[in-house]
């Protein structure tokens, strides 16, 4: 069902909305405040007043019902309609992304033949780009979909409805707006008239298909909501003022739904600025924030090379996974680098441009402010053995080379900078620096096969300063 699949199908395609608008969606209010929908009117039965339509069949508005309505904050002010009551009461009591506002305009279920005697299809799209649905009755616009735009995945046909009005029905009326990147839909007149009138987030569209007013009721949605996830849980605040990242990850259901409500523009409570949290992204654009920040809590591991220890809270990680790699056979590591203070980062990128020049000098050193060693989590090693040990050059393709990149992500720590990915990261492959995300990130990075930090998250490349 689309809350709960769609919250595993984020991802980022390129292109255009049906409307040519290049929109990501942004962070949200809600648009409107729901209202319900004109109350069914006792409206004549079908009238036959039209003579050019008698020779057609007639929809039977009596097996029509309300369509269910859903609003997620979370998915930046997408709506979600749905006919199938199963799947809406699955969305209410477990999909805590998604609010059940009440039912909507009127539409009839499919039956095995399709749609009902003088009804007509309504197709439905999920974009995992813009994180929302789309319902059309437009035959051609659904082809184009389907056929020339990537960014929408058809799912079918969902319920039927009018294409024309037919007696007294009520129009519905579609919504784009290219600040949410989202469609909206309703048979509420004075809901449409508000939008159109007062909203400038939304842009009317005209009428996407016609309903009745008179019918069958909807089975209602029963039981107590599902709890409030990601930015929506009434927990998050403190979570994230408490700089608690496993707290922060379990409302959202997870590591691996945090990371896809983070790429997937979800998240927009998450900073991926804040140095005390695990997942912080320091690279050409985004400076260690403050600039001058120096981690509270240090410890220099043990086998260290030189001082500049590592975060006191990721030292176990990192001396379990020192002791394992030299467990495994894979032979020795040890620490050269960790954290280093704004003014040490001074020094290392002044030496580096002076030998090399600004760009290559560059493509090795950070400059100060912008590196993650700063941070307290990042870690360059080498590999030992019975003559000493060698330098960050000589450590490519040793054994421990292979082990760390095979298996540091057990232990929380991911290769950061690897190679093929220097227009994304702006580093030179660096397969001795390693950065500590966590265990339960760096297991979503391992899985899903990402190769740098910026693209896990959704990120723009960050090849050069701004
Ligand atoms: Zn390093």
């Amino acid at each position: 069902m689309c809350g709960l699949v769609v919250a595993i199908l984020l991802g980022g395609l390129a292109a255009v909305t049906p409307h040519g608008v290049t929109a990501v969606p942004a962070a949200a209010v809600t648009p409107h405040a729901f209202a319900a929908p004109a109350a069914a009117t006792t409206a004549p039965a079908a009238a036959a007043s039209d003579p050019a339509a008698a020779s057609t069949a007639r929809a039977d508005p009596d097996s029509s019902r309300p369509i269910y309505r859903f609003w997620s904050e979370g998915y930046g002010n997408a709506h979600f309609y749905t006919i199938d009551h199963a799947a809406a009461q699955e969305v209410h009591s477990a999909d805590g992304w998604w609010t059940y506002e009440g039912t909507d305009f009127r539409v009839w279920p499919t039956t095995s033949n399709g749609c009902p005697s003088g009804t007509a299809p309504v197709y439905r799209f999920w974009s995992p780009k813009f994180t929302s649905h789309f319902y059309t009755m437009n035959s051609s616009e659904a082809e184009d979909l389907r056929r020339g735009d990537a960014n929408w995945d058809a799912e079918g046909v969902r319920f039927c409805a009018l294409s024309k009005q037919q007696g007294d029905t009520a129009a519905v009326h579609r919504f784009w707006s290219s600040k949410f990147g989202k469609h909206f839909y309703t048979s509420n007149a004075s809901e449409a008239q508000q939008l159109r009138a007062n909203d400038h987030n939304w842009t009317y569209e005209g009428v996407a298909m016609h309903a009745p007013t008179s019918g069958a009721a909807s089975p209602p949605i029963t039981g107590a909501p599902a709890p409030r996830v990601g930015c929506q849980s009434p927990e998050m605040p403190a979570a994230i003022a408490a700089h608690d990242a496993r707290k922060i990850m379990r409302l959202f259901g997870g590591a691996g739904a945090m990371r896809n409500a983070i790429a997937g523009g979800r998240a927009a409570c998450v900073p991926l600025d804040d140095p005390e949290l695990p997942w912080v992204v320091v690279n050409k654009h985004r400076a260690v924030s403050p600039i001058g920040y120096v981690p509270p809590s240090l410890t220099v591991p043990s086998s260290s090379l030189v001082g500049g220890g590592l975060r006191s809270n990721v030292v176990g990680w990192y001396e379990r996974m020192q002791r394992d790699v030299a467990g495994s056979g894979a032979g020795s590591i040890a620490l050269t680098s960790g954290y280093r203070s704004y003014s040490t980062q001074a020094a290392i990128h002044r030496s580096q441009v002076d030998r090399l020049g600004v760009t290559e000098g560059e493509r090795l050193a950070a400059r100060p402010g912008y590196s993650e060693h700063q941070i307290g989590l990042a870690a360059d090693v080498v590999a030992c053995g019975g003559g000493g040990c060698g330098s960050i050059y000589s450590f490519p393709d040793t054994a421990q080379e292979r082990w760390l990149r095979e298996n540091s992500w057990r232990y929380g720590w991911i290769v950061r900078y690897e190679s093929g990915k220097t227009s994304t990261t702006g580093y030179n492959p660096e397969p001795w620096h390693l950065r500590y995300i966590g265990p339960d990130l760096a297991q979503v990075y391992h899985d899903g096969g990402y190769r740098s930090l910026e693209e896990f998250f959704g990120l723009p490349a960050a090849p050069n300063y701004r």
